[in-house]
């Protein structure tokens, strides 16, 4: 049986997650991918604020190469709970996800908001998609 694996949030570390398990593996796996925005890059905000980039070149994975890659992509869908023991992570239109002799990946600049378990004040930290509005305002 391949193996599967559930990718929550599709930044930095998400997406190179995706790209190496494609490089490295021997057999195709299935990689599924809940991500609470489109995948994108925090770090070349500057570039973006500065008007060094267009905001395409913000975002990292198009739903093209999400594609090409055989990503099951759940983009705009945020992982609500994680039910270690039946391995059901649970997303916020109530699908469930189970993942199965997989592996789970959990990221997010210590952000990832699960439940009980997100961070306190994990509402205020600014996201490009809620955020790119005002961004362009300043700009
Ligand atoms: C201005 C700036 C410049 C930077 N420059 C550098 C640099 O030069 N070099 C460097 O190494 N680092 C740099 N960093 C830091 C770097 O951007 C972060 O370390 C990196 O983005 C972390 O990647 P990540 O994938 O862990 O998290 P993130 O990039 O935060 O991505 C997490 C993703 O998960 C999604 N998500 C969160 N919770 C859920 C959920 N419950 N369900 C579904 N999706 C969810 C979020 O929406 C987000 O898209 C910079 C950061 C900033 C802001």
């Amino acid at each position: 049986m391949a193996a599967r694996h559930l990718i929550i949030g599709g930044g930095t570390a998400g997406i190179n997650a995706i790209r190496t398990i494609r490089e490295e593996e021997r057999e195709r796996s299935e990689i599924t991918l809940v991500s609470a925005e489109r995948p994108y890059s925090r770090m070349v905000l500057p570039y973006f604020l500065d008007r060094s980039i267009a905001e395409s070149h913000v975002y990292t994975a198009t739903p093209r190469i999400l594609a090409e890659w055989g990503v099951k992509a759940h983009v705009g869908r945020r992982a609500t709970s994680l039910d270690p023991k039946g391995s059901v992570v649970t997303l916020d239109d109530g699908k469930e996800v189970q993942v199965l002799r997989g592996e789970l990946l959990l990221e997010g600049s210590g952000q990832l908001a699960l439940g009980r378990s997100a961070r306190e004040g994990a509402a205020d930290i600014i996201t490009f998609e809620r955020d790119r509005r005002a961004i362009y305002r300043v700009a």
